[in-house]
């Protein structure tokens, strides 16, 4: 997800974690959100420490003055955020008090909305094919009846937002009424593999909360303008997109996924200098692995190891250290013969590439 970020014009940022809630007061979270945020004080001072990243991203954005010519600016974070969850709401890592999000904010002009979501559409849906997602549902979240802004900037940013898919060649359905009161959003819904549904990302555009915290950049004909927001998320709360893939692989990670990508297995403790070497061979080309030394049976490593779905297991035996080479066996049990390490680091090294 950094790759993302830097490889389609982001600037990787961090906000402050804790901010004074006179900040919070004028975004209008302390009024609407204060049971939900924690907070504390300091000095006769009440902070609180960020629901959101959002506030942290304009803050960084008036750090300067801006021109036109800099926009779209785009700030990328892995925001580490904190809600008051009732205990009873949380659930597993799909739902916890803290977590971190792939959060980034793009300021703009009006007239980049449509092509910011239509990038954005397509890094989304290329991250989504990655993780293994092929099955999306886009929908767009129209004006509710509660809102902030006029009719015609609301005609313009949900017309901004069909436009962007359809020039995709995206298809969608539309919520009436469901968009966030400060503007329209395309949200991102993945059907994992066992057909349940699960919203993770948004396009959200926001036409308030710049000028609620005073953003402004110098327009060509030298007026100060107030940029529109776009509050964009991939995968969401890292936790809970963790949580929807070990349920959509059934913990069976594709290798370039796999926290642990190989294991090398002794048959007795004379091959443990072997081992120890292919692991640190397998380590210095980029990969994962460790070395699994224990006095036990092999047939009883193949197995916890099996059942923990590490992709591939490397045997070393007394013939595989005479002749340099390992035993290959997937977690499914195939046996893939003798291999050179090369020959294993270029095979283990297409699967990454390729994501498969
Ligand atoms: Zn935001």
């Amino acid at each position: 997800m950094r790759r993302v970020y830097r490889d389609n014009g982001y600037q990787e940022v961090r906000g402050p974690q804790i901010m004074d809630r006179t900040l919070w007061e004028r975004s209008g979270h302390w009024q609407n959100f204060k049971d939900s945020m924690f907070t504390t004080e300091s000095e006769t001072r009440d902070f609180a420490i960020k629901p959101m990243n959002c506030p942290g991203h304009i803050l960084i954005f008036n750090s300067d003055l801006r021109s036109y010519r800099e926009l779209p600016l785009r700030y990328g974070e892995f925001g580490a955020c904190h809600r008051n969850e009732p205990s009873g709401a949380l659930h597993g890592i799909m739902r916890v008090r803290a977590f971190t999000q792939d959060d980034g904010h793009i300021f703009c002009m009006p007239g980049h909305i449509r092509s910011e979501c239509t990038d954005f559409n397509r890094i989304a849906l290329a991250v989504y094919r990655d993780f293994g997602f092929t099955d999306v549902a886009i929908k767009i979240a129209l004006r509710p009846e509660k809102r902030l802004g006029s009719d015609d900037q609301w005609d313009r940013a949900e017309a901004a937002l069909r436009e962007a898919l359809a020039a995709c060649g995206a298809e969608w359905t539309e919520l009436p009424g469901e968009g966030a009161f400060y503007g329209p959003k395309i949200e991102y819904h993945l059907k994992d593999s066992i057909g349940r549904s699960w919203q993770c990302g948004t396009m959200q555009v926001d036409f308030q909360m710049p000028g609620r915290l005073g953003a402004e950049y110098v327009a060509e004909d030298n007026t100060r303008q107030v940029p529109v927001m776009l509050h964009r998320a991939i995968v969401g709360s890292l936790e809970r997109f963790i949580g929807i893939l070990i349920e959509h692989h059934a913990g069976a990670f594709p290798v370039w996924l796999a926290p642990i990508q190989a294991v090398v297995l002794t048959i007795t403790d004379r091959q443990a200098p072997y081992a120890r070497d292919v692991e640190a061979r397998l380590k210095a080309a980029g990969f994962r692995v460790r070395a699994d030394l224990r006095n036990e049976k092999i047939t009883y490593k193949i197995r916890e190891h099996s059942l923990q779905k590490l992709p591939v297991q490397l045997i070393v035996g007394d013939k595989e250290m005479e002749a340099k080479t390992v035993a290959v066996r997937t977690r499914s049990g195939e046996d893939l013969g003798a291999m050179t390490l090369e020959s294993l680091i270029a095979r283990l090294g297409d699967e990454v590439t390729a994501r498969r």
